[in-house]
């Protein structure tokens, strides 16, 4: 049985600028977000409270959060690496409501990600959650490479699902499992969530695919007959995993999100309700694409909506 509505959180203005090399002025971004907003969507992650010289393009973190005006029906979420972000996070903590804290499950991408073991961010986004909480922050914990891992291969999911139920211990109520590198295929989808789901009672489980394979709607549609109600993307399929290890460059293959466009045209040419304008959401895509000088990879975004025209 497929659910009538699905909860969608767009990630484009973090997973996606974060792999962006041209700085993006902080007024686009501000314009974005409010455009986005407009087409309906409640839930958004802004920016991130990474090191400057880690993600220079998110640098401006603060300033986006300060000047964004949305509608109080929008829940605005920050990824929070480390205490230090949730501190700068926090002289602002009435321009957003949710942090996203996480973690690799594979050991070799968590070191190349943020320099350090599994069990090191686990005690550090531990101490991060109980911090936000007490400022009443809801919060989301999402586990990188759930699916698979470009160094190590296959990721085990008994592994991913201790990860989870750690992270529910700690005070998530949302777990993503995010297929960081596109490894993630459909039979393997719709047999972990269900097993993911058991194992987390009361949390929100959410897929965040990337389409790097370009299955990123397959596994969109296993999730859905898996009974996942919640799911990120980002516009015009952007997005990446930069790494911060000089010494083991990220591999140069393109790791965009699953678009929002598509995700957001099979979902609701299959009856099922994301609260979002598509029309809209085209509108936001274009002013980025315009912005950045290239097309980008949704592809709605170049064939247009679906219109069903009648024949005589
Ligand atoms: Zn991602």
């Amino acid at each position: 049985m497929l659910p009538d509505r699905v909860h969608l959180r767009e990630v484009g203005p973090r997973d996606g600028f974060q792999n962006e090399p041209e700085t993006i002025p902080t007024a686009v971004k501000v314009a974005l977000i409010e455009r986005l907003a407009a087409a309906g969507v409640t839930r958004l992650e802004a920016t991130s409270f990474v090191r400057a010289d880690a993600i220079p393009q998110l640098a401006d973190a603060a300033e986006v959060l300060r000047a964004i005006r949305l509608p109080d029906a929008v829940s605005v979420s920050v990824l929070i690496p480390n205490e230090r972000g949730l501190d700068a996070a926090l002289q602002l903590r009435d321009r957003f409501d949710e942090v996203n804290v996480f973690l690799s499950a594979s050991e070799t991408h968590n070191r190349r990600n943020v320099n350090r073991p599994v069990a090191d961010s686990l005690a550090g986004v531990t101490r991060v959650v109980e911090r936000a909480r007490a400022e009443g922050l809801r919060c989301q914990g999402t586990i990188a490479t759930a699916f698979g891992c470009p160094y190590e291969g296959r990721v085990d999911p008994a592994r991913v699902a201790e990860l989870a139920e750690a992270l529910v211990v700690a005070g998530c109520e949302e777990i993503a499992f995010g297929d960081t590198t596109g490894m993630a295929n459909p039979a393997q989808v719709r047999s972990l969530f269900p097993r993911w789901a058991q194992a987390l009672p009361g949390a929100e489980l959410t897929a965040h695919f990337h389409n790097t394979r370009g299955q990123g709607l397959a596994n969109a549609l296993a999730a859905l007959d898996a009974g996942v109600t919640s799911f990120e993307a980002s516009f015009g399929e952007l997005g990446g995993c930069p790494e911060s290890d000089p010494a083991h460059p990220p591999p140069r293959i393109p790791t965009g999100n699953v678009a929002s466009e598509d995700l957001v045209s099979m979902l609701h040419e299959m009856g099922i309700e994301t609260g979002i304008d598509l029309g809209r959401l085209l509108v936001a895509s274009r002013s980025v694409q315009e912005q950045l000088g290239r097309p980008l990879g949704a592809h709605v975004l170049t064939a247009g909506p679906v219109e069903w025209h009648a024949h005589a």
